[in-house]
């Protein structure tokens, strides 16, 4: 017998689901239908876990959202889940889990003192010109980026990436990221940071991650991904998920994928993301 087809959303979250002011109101039509249907949520994110723990905090839905962190480096699943067994998830890597905020955290501890002890040699060694997250008190942080003490601490609380401020020039960032290259880690340029990060994790990783254990956890099903994103961190998973809808940005201009069978929201942000999923509930005969 055929296995039973069951879907997973695996969204970005700032400027897919959330809107410029953080909130995903304008998605909750298909928040709600999605629940209805007992579909998984996934936030996939470059935010830790710590801060998307205290957003889920705010989620008014049974169904809590499973996370994935730092650009598909941590995971975490809701405790009330019915089973938290995750054991091969994260393939070879060493597995650390805590249990935080009714979620059972995953990560591998020995990605981010590794990238911090060779990018702290490498820039002693150079005489490069950057800080890095570890290198700020939280005062400053919270100067640079306007976040308030408790996000601060969120936004510090990392397990694999570390986020740096270049200060020197566009000839020395040009070497820095050959030469961390070598040591197998990547850089990912964000809005106001630099985000360093190992080569072997990208957010199509975390979304692989998340379906392997949903595999493991419900052999009967063949699970299948719906993964919305609007940046160009989101392209690797777009271009990996079953179905991908690409949202435009409405500063940024909107990113075009390898594949050509992908969704193109007809709004930006949260507005784009209800409609699509409203859209792709409709397609597949998911909707109530
Ligand atoms: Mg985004």
């Amino acid at each position: 017998m055929a296995k039973k087809v069951q879907w997973i959303v695996v969204t970005d979250l700032d400027a897919s689901l959330l809107d410029e002011s953080y909130s995903y109101e304008a998605a909750l039509e298909a928040l709600g239908a999605l629940d209805a249907k007992e579909i998984p949520v996934v936030w996939n994110s470059s935010k830790t876990l710590d801060e998307m723990i205290e957003m889920a905090k705010l989620w008014q839905w049974k169904r809590k959202p499973i996370l994935v962190g730092e650009n598909g480096a941590t995971l975490a699943f809701p405790c009330d889940a019915d089973d938290t067994d995750t054991e091969g998830a994260w393939g070879n890597h060493i597995c650390s889990s805590e249990v935080k905020g009714g979620y059972l955290c995953l990560c591998d501890l020995e990605v981010r003192a590794g990238i911090l002890r060779t990018i702290k040699q490498i820039k002693k060694q150079n005489n490069f010109a950057f800080r890095g997250f570890s290198d700020f008190t939280d005062e400053e942080l919270s100067q640079l980026t306007g976040l308030e003490d408790d996000a601060v601490r969120c936004a510090k609380a990392r397990f694999a990436t570390e986020p740096i401020l270049w200060e020197g020039s566009d000839a020395d960032y040009a070497a820095f990221v050959q030469l961390i290259k070598g040591y197998g880690f990547k850089t990912l340029r964000g809005g106001q940071f630099t985000h360093i990060m190992h080569i072997n994790y990208d957010k199509s990783i975390g979304m692989a991650s998340v379906v392997s254990v949903f595999a493991k956890r419900y052999p009967n099903q063949t699970w299948k991904t719906i993964a919305l994103g609007d940046s160009p961190n989101d392209a690797v998973m777009l271009e990996q998920a079953d179905f991908a809808v690409v949202i435009p940005n409405q500063a940024k201009g909107t990113i075009t994928l390898r594949r050509k069978d992908y969704f193109l929201a007809n709004d930006y942000a949260s507005k784009g993301w209800n409609y699509s999923v409203l859209n792709f509930l409709n397609l597949t005969k998911l909707f109530i």
